[in-house]
């Protein structure tokens, strides 16, 4: 069955990336058991190796940055996974699991602070993206392009979590 958006909009739907240095990492299931275990609901997910074109897309408010080549060359070096997330606020929620961008600055106990190390200095010196496991949209005008740009509604599934029945 496919899901239809719900009608509270404390419940909210946002894009999460597995990127490539995650997915060759091999550390993929556990960034997803992270925000799993939250009690925040994957209603959807699949992998795909992005293109150049679609990296334009997705990364529209970057495209003319100084760095956007070398985050274009990083992301469409290998496969990633894509998940859409559901839930309780899910867009803050899901950033705040993952932490800062820059994982030199992201606390102890976020994604990016636990697994890994870059820092803009180094990334920039070295004329590459910063390499941070995880894509999350920013807000929710970021979510409502994104979730539509990399699923389709046959993709999206509806379904009741075992956490439903403590948020009822
Ligand atoms: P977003 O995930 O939307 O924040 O996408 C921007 C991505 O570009 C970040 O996650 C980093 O991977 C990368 N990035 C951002 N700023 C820089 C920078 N100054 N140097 C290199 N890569 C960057």
């Amino acid at each position: 069955m496919t899901q239809k958006t719900s009608k509270d909009p404390l419940i909210e739907r946002t894009l999460v990336l597995v990127k490539p240095d995650g997915v060759e990492r091999q550390i993929s299931g556990e960034i997803i058991t992270r925000i799993e275990r939250t009690g925040l609901k994957i209603v959807g997910l699949k992998m795909t190796w992005m293109t150049k074109d679609f990296a334009k897309k997705h990364y529209k408010a970057h495209v003319t940055k100084a760095f956007y080549k070398s985050l274009e060359d990083f992301m469409i070096s290998g496969p990633v996974f894509a998940l859409c997330v559901e839930g309780i606020s899910a867009i803050e929620l899901v950033r705040k699991i993952v932490g800062a961008t820059e994982p030199k600055s992201a606390a102890a106990g976020t994604i990016r602070g636990d697994y890994s190390h870059h820092s803009y200095a180094y990334a920039d010196k070295k004329g590459i993206a910063i390499k941070n496991l995880i894509h999350a949209s920013g807000d929710k005008n970021d979510a409502e392009y994104e979730v539509p740009l990399w699923f389709n509604d046959s993709e999206l599934f509806e379904y009741k979590s075992v956490h439903e029945k403590h948020t009822l």
